[in-house]
């Protein structure tokens, strides 16, 4: 063979080798964190019953963002220490960020029981809106300040993947023991120069082991797994939840912080064990979609709440709101959402679209319609509770159509 003909093998081989990965970029991620701490207490607590005005902090509640990049798509995870956020905020939050469509922020709450009121239904009684709309506007505020941070501290970095699995005495299902998903998937992101600058960990429990009787402002368990890991150098811990519903809750002897902290160390431990068997990436194509449609309100009580202006989510006059999901894969990684409090059989359900090694799934992702029941869980009286608080209790099979094609999408 010439000297020639063989340059032009290498070069049509190279130019092969070109189309095959030419989407795949050197990954960008950055992170930010802000309190979301009010500066004076007194707003009401959400997540039990009505009438919890806070009389302190025991510890920040917090917005904390991860931004991922590769050159050409770039997707920006939220966690906020917060009961839940309604589509309506999470869509301004996100609209508001300059240098990131809209599409690809996504923002998760961690359910937090022990958090200001920000969606409406915990002020002094039922039928009074909970809500500081003040404290409201900060946090709309800080969060998109974060996002927009967490893009400029965008650096070349790697990630690496992990999992574990949930230790004995830590989240379980409260109604039906069998049915949870043990399962923590890490991502972490590292530096060029080796250190670690932020770390999802992604795993379902409510943070509630502070009960109706606890008046402090508190993150609960997932402010322990935070001091559990972070000091071991992962950088800034993001907790995204995941299928809690129905009733997935902390295993504990008694509603204290010392509670709070044997569960949240108990499972940062974890994490951070998962985290000695890691498979790491510096390049990757994200493949990234956003499902948004329609779904109808089913929920005579909510209604007339959002008609009484307790809630700000007022049905359409098709009697619809509108919500949306997400999926993104990330090299050996697939990410999914749904907009509420999953089940966990649901939860599994959508697990089981995606066929990556390691596959994260997102609770309360931009939105929060309350319980997400399967079909089995619907004239159980098991589930009465859920099912009185959910926007539509019918709505899986729609969101699981939506997020199946959304899955597809990105595979
Ligand atoms: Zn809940």
């Amino acid at each position: 063979m010439s000297a020639s003909s063989l340059a032009r093998m290498l070069i049509s081989v190279a130019a092969l080798a070109l189309t095959t990965t030419a989407l795949a970029g050197p990954l960008r991620v950055g992170v930010a964190k802000a309190k979301l701490t009010p500066d004076k207490p007194g707003q009401w607590i959400a997540g039990y019953g009505e009438n919890r005005p806070a009389e302190g902090v025991h510890d920040d509640v917090w917005t904390r963002a991860m931004a991922i990049g590769d050159g050409e798509t770039t997707i920006v995870i939220v966690a906020n220490d917060l009961v839940g956020l309604f589509y309506p905020d999470t869509r301004e939050i996100a609209g508001s960020v300059p240098g990131v469509p809209a599409d690809n922020v996504i923002i998760t709450c961690t359910h937090v029981h022990s958090g200001p009121d920000v969606l409406g239904l915990w002020g002094p009684n039922r039928m009074t809106r909970g809500v500081d709309e003040a404290y409201l506007a900060m946090v709309k505020r800080r969060i998109a300040a974060t996002i927009g941070e967490a893009l400029a501290n965008t650096q070349p970095a790697k990630l690496r993947f992990a999992r574990a699995e949930a230790p004995p005495k830590t989240g379980y299902n409260c109604r039906e023991r069998e049915l949870v998903d043990p399962e923590i998937s890490v991502m972490q992101a590292v530096t060029a120069d080796g250190k670690a600058v932020g770390t999802l960990v992604n795993y379902a429990c409510h943070p509630e082991v502070l009960r109706t009787d606890s008046r402090l402002i508190t993150s609960d368990w997932v402010h322990y797994l935070r001091e559990e890991m972070e000091p071991t150098g992962t950088g800034d811990v993001l907790l995204v939840n995941g299928a809690l519903g129905g009733m997935v809750t902390p295993e504990i002897d008694a509603p204290t912080f010392a509670e709070a902290e044997r569960v949240g160390r108990a499972l940062g431990k974890a994490a951070l064990e998962g985290l000695k068997t890691t498979e790491e990436i510096s390049e990757a194509d994200i493949g990234f979609e956003r499902a948004t449609f329609d779904l109808a309100f089913d929920n005579p009580g909510l209604a007339l709440l959002a008609q009484l202006g307790v809630i700000h989510r007022t049905p359409s006059a098709q009697n619809t709101v509108q919500t949306s999901v997400i999926a993104a894969r990330i090299g050996p990684a697939q990410f999914a959402s749904l907009p509420g409090e999953a089940l966990p059989k649901v939860g599994l359900a959508v697990k089981g679209l995606m066929t990556a090694k390691y596959r994260f799934f997102f609770g309360l992702c931009d939105d929060e319609l309350g319980y997400l029941l399967h079909a089995e869980a619907l004239d159980n009286p098991l589930y009465k509770y859920e099912q009185s608080m959910s926007a539509n209790p019918q709505a899986v099979p729609l969101l699981m159509e939506q997020v199946k094609a959304a899955v597809e999408a990105t595979e």
